[in-house]
């Protein structure tokens, strides 16, 4: 049986979340393939070396795009998105694609801490 992918992203201001979250559940996210946006993945990794990360583009440059096509190529499990709800971003368009795909392809989607403890606690199953 082949690997789930889940996809970790965080805005800016998140990341140290996201980071903290994904050293907490090390452990749970080894059982996937993760893949990541450029930056996140690369804060990740500096927490979590061992952790089988693969980074595309920053979110900005297109990373959150990346993510999309794969979601609509059917290669995601679970996306866990730490976003920033007080920040105007450039790329609001590209988050909202994401956020659309993923509510298409009725994929698991955590835009906060809280869902992502659900998420990875019922996709680890
Ligand atoms: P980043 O992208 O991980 O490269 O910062 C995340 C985003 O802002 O979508």
């Amino acid at each position: 049986m082949s690997r789930l992918t889940i996809a970790l992203i965080a805005h800016d201001l998140r990341k140290d979340d996201l980071v903290d979250w994904a050293e907490h559940h090390q452990a749970e996210l080894e059982k996937f393939d993760v893949v990541a946006t450029g930056t996140t993945g690369t804060r990740v990794l500096e927490r979590c070396p061992n952790l089988p990360v693969t980074r595309v583009k920053s979110g900005p440059l297109g990373g959150d795009q990346q993510i999309g096509a794969l979601v609509a190529e059917g290669k995601i499990g679970g996306i866990i998105f730490f976003v920033d709800p007080l920040t105007p971003m450039p790329h609001d368009v590209d988050v909202k694609a994401l956020t659309r795909l993923a509510v298409l392809y009725d994929v698991p989607l955590a835009l906060n801490r809280a869902t992502a403890e659900l998420l990875i606690e019922n996709l680890g199953r």
